[in-house]
């Protein structure tokens, strides 16, 4: 290892003597292959920024081009027809993996590939460059959009139509360049403060096993360079001890010698947590809008509660011989209406998926929160706010958004006649891995706070509510429903 690799990686361990030989040189050389990949990423920007044009070229032709052409007729594949491609390769395929990459890479996908990410940079370098008003950093914005874009695609049926998709994904992105033409120089205002999925994102990954570390010592002690970094989503290098703000987009790596792209324990980040690096709109988009809303969102159409509620309201309806809202005639922009295939929401199907998203997401929300904030209250420690025993649930919010989006990319493959006998015990893994993981962050950050087990135990019992509920609901919806 040469001198200057170990001076700037502060994860690499010592050269211990007595470990096999295998054990010892395994982490070491994985701390100084994320070097090297840290490093290279500030060397080639240029090759970065001619990846980010890629994506945006082929992302705004995916997202445009489908909206201008017919819908797909009856028989059509996603290898014939360019709607149901661009449709599985987003929904199916993109946005289920990109939720994944958060948990394997951190927000690798912004930095470097998110063309949102790279429009909003690139429209501020030539904006107005004005300062930042305080309304965009309140910090309820992530999870105010995110509900929105959620139920909002729910009621336009945003994974079936193009016109839909253009809608949301293109209305996005016309957000996303107006931020950036008017704030900032050279940075993302809109990705850290308003893109509806910074929130999920800035959830998933403080559970990824990479990151980029900073050692403050080293960063203080450095002579000063002289080329200040641009970090677009404006973190704090300096102080930056979470990845949760981070896009890793590599351009401060070895910066002041202080700065490398390091492995790490996939709990660390959530167990090294302080209780005031945890805000509350945080934790409110994990429990209200992860694990509530968009619970409810994914699972809304098979469900049986949904029917048995709107059938109701329909039979209340017409015995007061009330018709309005059994009318179809919401425009495509506000409702699904795509008579042509025969797909067409009445003003009653619009309201009932608001209230079963809303209301369904809500109660399931409130019960977990009332589990975490009894377990911390249990606990009875001010280290341990329910806020953060609420980031225990972090890995399970990871297999919530993986199994509710592979449930579209299983349809679209059904749809192709392509049938897995393996999914049901993925599922049963991915479920597991996300409940196992979130009881070990909740047994961990309980034991940390109180040292007595007569506080543990009750204050565990409780918090496993929270993930049982979770377990509980997809059980139900993969195998009762
Ligand atoms: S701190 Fe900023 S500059 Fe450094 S990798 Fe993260 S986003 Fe890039």
């Amino acid at each position: 290892m040469p001198a200057q690799s170990r001076s700037l990686n502060p994860d690499l361990p010592p050269s211990p003597t007595t470990a096999p030989r295998g054990r010892q040189t395994r982490p070491r050389v994985i701390a100084a292959g994320l070097q090297a990949l840290g490093l290279a990423m500030q060397r080639h920007a240029r090759a970065i920024r001619a990846i980010q044009w890629a994506v945006v070229v082929f992302y705004f032709g995916l997202v445009i081009t489908p909206a201008f052409l017919p819908l797909p007729p009856e028989g059509s594949s996603i290898l014939d027809n360019l709607t149901l491609f661009a449709q599985f390769l987003f929904w199916g395929i993109w946005w289920p993996f990109v939720m994944v990459s958060m948990l394997l890479v951190g927000r690798l996908w912004c930095g470097v590939f998110c063309p949102e990410g790279t429009l909003t940079e690139w429209i501020s370098w030539r904006g107005l460059n004005l300062p930042i008003p305080r309304w965009i950093k309140w910090g309820g914005w992530p999870f105010v959009a995110f509900v929105c874009t959620t139920v909002f695609g729910q009621l336009v049926s945003v994974y079936e139509y193009p016109k839909a998709a253009l809608l949301v994904l293109g209305g996005s992105s016309v957000a996303a360049v107006a931020v950036g033409l008017l704030y900032g120089k050279g940075k993302r205002v809109w990705c850290r403060h308003l893109c509806p999925a910074s929130g999920v994102f800035s959830l998933l990954s403080r559970i990824a096993p990479v990151h980029f570390r900073v050692d403050r010592a080293a960063w203080d002690t450095a002579p000063a360079p002289g080329t200040p970094v641009n970090c677009a989503p404006l973190v704090d290098i300096r102080r930056m001890t979470s990845a949760s703000d981070c896009h890793a987009c590599g351009r401060c790596a070895g910066h002041r010698d202080a700065v490398v792209l390091s492995p790490r324990r996939p709990d660390a980040e959530i167990l090294a947590s302080k209780p005031e690096q945890i805000a509350t709109g945080e934790a409110l988009t994990l429990l209200f809008g992860v694990l509530g809303i968009a619970t409810a969102a994914f699972h809304w159409t098979v469900s049986p509660l949904f029917v048995q509620l709107k059938t109701a309201a329909a039979n209340w309806l017409i015995d007061r011989d009330s018709f309005l809202l059994l009318q179809d005639n919401a425009p495509w922009w506000l409702l699904t209406h795509y008579p042509e295939v025969g797909d067409v929401f009445t003003w009653l199907d619009g309201l009932c998926i608001l209230a079963y998203i809303l209301g369904g997401g809500t109660a399931i929300a409130l019960s977990l929160q009332g589990a975490i904030a009894l377990a911390a209250r249990l606990a009875g420690s001010p280290r341990l706010p329910w806020r953060r025993l609420a980031l225990g649930l972090v890995p399970l919010a990871g297999a919530n958004v993986f199994l509710g989006l592979s449930m579209l990319t299983l349809s679209q493959l059904k749809g192709e006649r392509v049938i897995l006998p393996w999914v049901p015990d993925a599922r049963i893994a991915i479920l597991s891995a996300g409940v196992g993981f979130s009881l070990w962050l909740g047994l961990r950050l309980i034991c940390q706070a109180t040292p007595v087990w007569q506080r543990r135990l009750p204050a565990l019992a409780v918090y496993t509510l929270a993930p049982a509920l979770i377990g509980l609901i997809w059980y139900v919806v993969f195998w009762v429903w």
